[in-house]
């Protein structure tokens, strides 16, 4: 899962985008309102949640998001202000945010609005499974044969991203735009490494993997 956090302050932002990536997100911030827009016009496809500070330099957050909302209508977006007026609130939601998360704020409040808007977007699945293996969204937990399994916060964000398309190929680059941020200088090697250490983890022994090579192309988790 990514995210793109449009946020000025500099503590606000290293503080929001370290609890996330503790929680499995990649996060691509944008320091100022410009960078944002291009960031969300660009990678709109890529992105599961967009989080806008109102007041930003240069474009407000208010502009991101009308300007996101003439193409797409689907992608989560919350707005982080000071501003907290009931007028202010409406005026948010009015130019298509689905909240508003009044600053100063909680982590976990955060991360529960997103988690909230990520289970209407999905359509409320949070319990993936494959050939033994059951990862949990919820409790952010796999198991295997009934067993906890420790997983990275990578390798979970991977192993997820492989069962919610189950049966489907997932392709080495769009496993890199979903699951890395846009600091990574894409050598899509780097997964092959994570791939093993799942295996490692959670195939059978002297079966064959419950994790497909597609050759050249990617991987795929059989239904
Ligand atoms: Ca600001």
């Amino acid at each position: 899962m990514r995210i793109l956090l449009a946020e000025d302050e500099a503590a606000i932002a290293g503080f929001i985008k370290q609890g996330l990536e503790e929680e499995g997100f990649a996060v691509d911030v944008a320091y100022n309102g410009k960078i944002g827009l291009e960031l969300a016009l660009d990678n709109l496809t890529e992105y599961d949640v967009i989080l806008l500070d109102w007041m930003l330099p240069g474009i407000s957050g208010i502009e991101i998001c009308r300007n996101i909302r003439k193409i797409n209508n689907e992608i989560p977006i919350i707005f982080l202000t000071a501003k907290d007026t009931v007028d202010d609130t409406v005026f948010g939601l009015e130019a298509g945010a689905n909240d508003y998360l009044k600053k100063p704020f909680a982590f976990e409040e955060l991360l529960a609005r997103i988690k909230v808007l990520l289970r209407s977007k999905t359509g409320e699945q949070t319990v993936f499974e494959s050939g033994g293996v059951l990862l949990n969204t919820e409790v952010h937990s796999v198991f295997k044969n009934g067993e906890t399994v420790e997983l990275t916060q990578k390798e979970f964000a991977l192993l997820e991203y492989l069962l919610r398309n189950k049966g489907k190929v997932c392709r080495r680059t769009r496993i890199i735009e979903k699951i890395w941020d846009i600091h990574f200088d894409k050598d899509t090697s780097v997964i092959d490494v994570f791939i093993n250490a799942i295996r490692k983890k959670l195939d059978d022994p002297g079966n064959d993997s419950f994790i497909q090579t597609i050759r050249g192309v990617g991987y795929r988790i059989n239904d």
